[in-house]
């Protein structure tokens, strides 16, 4: 790690910025578990609020230790609020429920069973968790929202980054004397309209708040990151707080939101990509940088692909991850072939690793 590298103190030791998070959703990063996860030297995982409160529920995590004892993971946690997810889901199916003015009720699609995400209940959990990075309730939109909608997301994300922040300082200061508190990180929403994500930016920032997020879709209509939105939020945002790039992804948008001012990242890309046979490889002599944005560095291996069969050299030579080290494309084409679950697992490894590999570079 160079001399001038930053990091981010929390209460499950420091987080080199800037840091890329691979989401363990639901308490695990699908296909690999905590130990191979540090072998690879992933830095820290995101969990996900609102998921782990419909199952297994946060009042057992907490019975089991935390989250940390519950998946043996002892490296930092952050988990998102769900803001997104509640928002995801009401808008595919309006009927799983409804986004009020003090709180969301949401009602199981399954069951039937009806339960209410407010401000409070939102840091309760997350406290339930044990998180080290906790994050507000926002209320999110995407971009095509009309103008009305952006500007009542803007003042009850506001509103209720108040209340997390009220919730939050109580719970801290009826903790153990001596226990270190998590931190506390609120969404900047406001689709994309840059006045509305600037108003948003400075009522958080008045505030006042261990970091800020990025929050609603950051990708545009094109597939192009919103660099222009992400850089003005950054600017208005205190350039001492981490500031988070929510769902940012790709390697080439991570790349760009780096070079914008953010410094901390996650996405189930790598992951998911990893499951569907995509495996991400540095070009040749790319891997240490320097990474430019808009320079292309990395390319996208589809491994069933014909041309891989008889391949007997690894997806990356330059990579020193547990597939690459001793494993063929033509090998880990032939277990995703016949459905060997090992394929996922090294698939999966692979990808994390390049994101290492990236943000070290990036340090
Ligand atoms: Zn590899």
């Amino acid at each position: 790690m160079s001399p001038g590298t930053s990091f981010l103190q929390t209460r499950h030791g420091p987080l080199p910025l800037p840091a890329f998070l691979p989401d363990a959703t639901r308490a695990g990063v699908r296909a690999v578990d905590a130990a191979d996860l540090r072998a690879i030297g992933v830095p820290g995982v995101v969990v996900n609020t609102f998921h782990l409160m419909r199952t297994p529920g946060t009042r057992l995590i907490k019975l089991a230790g935390g989250v940390h004892r519950f998946m043996a993971w002892d490296a930092p946690v952050l988990s998102d609020s769900g803001g997104f997810q509640v928002y995801s889901l009401i808008r595919q199916n309006p009927s799983s429920g409804v986004i009020r003015p003090n709180e969301v009720l949401f009602r199981e699609p399954t069951t039937g069973e009806k339960w209410t995400l407010s401000p409070e209940r939102c840091i309760q959990a997350q406290f339930q968790l044990g998180s080290d990075v906790i994050m507000c309730l926002d209320d999110c939109t995407s971009a095509e929202d009309p103008p009305d909608e952006q500007a009542q997301s803007v003042e009850r994300t506001v509103r209720w980054a108040r209340r997390c922040r009220a919730e939050f300082d109580k719970l801290c200061a009826g903790a153990a004397r001596g226990e270190t508190r998590p931190l506390l990180f609120a969404v900047v929403q406001g689709g994309a309209s840059e006045a509305l994500r600037r108003e948003c930016a400075g009522a958080l920032t008045a505030i006042g708040f261990d970091g800020y997020g990025f929050g609603g879709w950051p990708i545009g209509a094109d597939g192009g990151l919103l660099s222009d939105l992400l850089q003005m939020v950054a600017e208005a945002t205190p350039a001492t707080s981490p500031r988070h790039a929510l769902g940012v992804g790709r390697p080439d948008h991570v790349v760009r939101a780096a070079a914008l001012g953010y410094t901390m990242f996650d996405c189930s890309l790598p992951t998911r990509d990893a499951r569907h046979h995509r495996l991400y490889t540095f070009h040749p002599g790319r891997d240490r940088g320097p990474f430019v944005p808009g320079e292309p560095f990395y390319e996208t291996v589809y491994i069933l692909d014909q041309q891989h069969a008889n391949d007997f050299g690894p997806v990356d030579p330059s990579c020193d991850c547990p597939l690459c080290s001793h494993y063929s494309r033509a090998y880990l084409r032939h277990l995703f072939r016949v459905e060997d679950v090992t394929a996922e697992r090294l698939a999966t490894l692979h990808n994390l690793r390049f994101y290492v590999r990236l943000l070290d570079a990036l340090r």
